[in-house]
């Protein structure tokens, strides 16, 4: 019997799909993959990654060996069409032959990446594919400028083993109007100029993100890799979101109050009602994910109603205030949105000072969990 008291997360794998289709056709004729790491970003991947793969994606990307592993379970696919998994964290030394079994493409972060790729990457003598990731200007994955210059000058590495794709990453996307996002795009540039007649032509070059297939044309290359997008967050901060909605999140009333005037509510007794009111206790806390950041920030709906939360967020619950919202629609038993029509995750995101990413990525396992299917 699922909890009844534990709050419900809504997954509408629909909009899921309707967003891959919108940035497929954005990127056109550059194909779209999909970054489905830690987890579909909280969505769940067993469930997200078949309903893009219905929708026409090929290219998935995941961070660790485990999701690699996992999502090739979920995906299968015999050998010849099977859907190709980019492993972004690189290579885990002494992992080649599991990665090759299971038919995983390892993105070779540095040289010596690269180097037991060329000593242990082949089956039964012939080499297998991997991809590289240059780094263009972010230093955190990737090889650097100089270690890329040594590799293509060299050679011989570089031709002992095809290469499924060059990646870049950008790291100012979601800032249209940063001279950063230029800088990256002509240092990859630089960067496939020079391994012209090493790399073979050809070679996928992949380079934005949901946020930098907005940067327009010059950013999309052969395969984009958007995540957050596919999910419902919006990659035009400040613009309105091109995207649909994927997530709704709702908490239950467990108790109502009503309090006097300089009542204190929750832990610290950090807010003292200003006036008489009513409070509402939500079965929602940060162990679900709700940080408690928003203590005193932020707001949930009741029905079309904002009731700011009060006080401090604790593990398993939160208050609102509802004296302005009309009683009949706040009832214990009753839900109220967290995220939905009135506030998105990035709402939610802004008011708790992150992002989007980490609200999603942050969801506890304790929800219950709902499904719209994709069609
Ligand atoms: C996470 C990630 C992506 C997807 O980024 P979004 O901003 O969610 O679209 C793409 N490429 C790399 C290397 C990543 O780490």
């Amino acid at each position: 019997m699922p909890d009844q008291n534990a709050a419900l997360l809504t997954i509408d794998l629909a909009a899921v799909a309707w967003n891959y289709r919108l940035l497929a056709a954005k990127v056109a004729p550059a194909t779209c993959g999909a970054a489905v790491k830690a987890n579909a970003y909280g969505l769940g991947a067993a469930q997200v990654a078949p309903v893009l793969l219905a929708a026409g994606c090929r290219h998935f990307f995941v961070a660790t060996l485990d999701e690699g592993l996992a999502l090739r379970q979920v995906l299968g696919g015999t050998s010849a069409n099977r859907p190709q998994i980019f492993l972004l964290n690189g290579l885990p030394p002494g992992s080649a032959a599991e990665v090759i079994e299971a038919g995983i493409l390892p993105v070779l972060d540095s040289p010596p990446e690269i180097e037991e790729w060329c000593r242990h990457g082949s089956r039964a003598g012939v080499p297998q594919p991997a991809a590289i990731q240059i780094d263009t200007g972010m230093s955190r994955l990737g090889l650097t400028a100089r270690e890329w210059h040594s590799l293509v000058e060299q050679g011989d590495s570089l031709r002992r083993f095809p290469i499924a794709a060059l990646i870049g990453h950008l790291a100012c996307s979601d800032e249209p109007l940063s001279p950063h996002n230029r800088q990256q795009l002509a240092a990859f540039r630089d960067h496939l100029a020079v391994a012209r007649g090493v790399v073979p032509a050809g070679t996928p070059r992949s380079f934005a993100n949901s946020s930098g297939i907005f940067l327009g044309p010059d950013y999309h290359f052969d395969l984009s890799r958007p995540g957050a997008a596919l999910y419902g967050l919006n990659p035009i901060p400040g613009e309105p979101n091109p995207m649909r909605q994927v997530v709704r999140l709702q908490g239950k009333i467990l108790q109502v109050r009503d309090v006097d005037a300089g009542t204190p509510v929750g832990y610290g007794a950090t807010h003292k009602c200003a006036q008489p009111t009513r409070i509402a206790t939500i079965g929602c806390g940060y162990a679900d994910g709700v940080f408690r950041a928003l203590s005193n920030q932020g707001a949930v709906h009741v029905g079309d109603h904002r009731a700011p939360i009060v006080g401090r967020v604790s593990m398993d619950l939160l208050s609102i205030d509802v004296g302005a919202v009309p009683s009949d629609l706040v009832q214990p038993g009753g839900m109220v949105e967290l995220i939905g029509p009135h506030q998105s995750a990035d709402d939610l995101a802004r008011a708790a000072g992150t992002i989007g990413y980490e609200i999603l990525t942050a969801f506890s396992a304790r929800y219950r969990r709902q499904y719209l299917p994709a069609e």
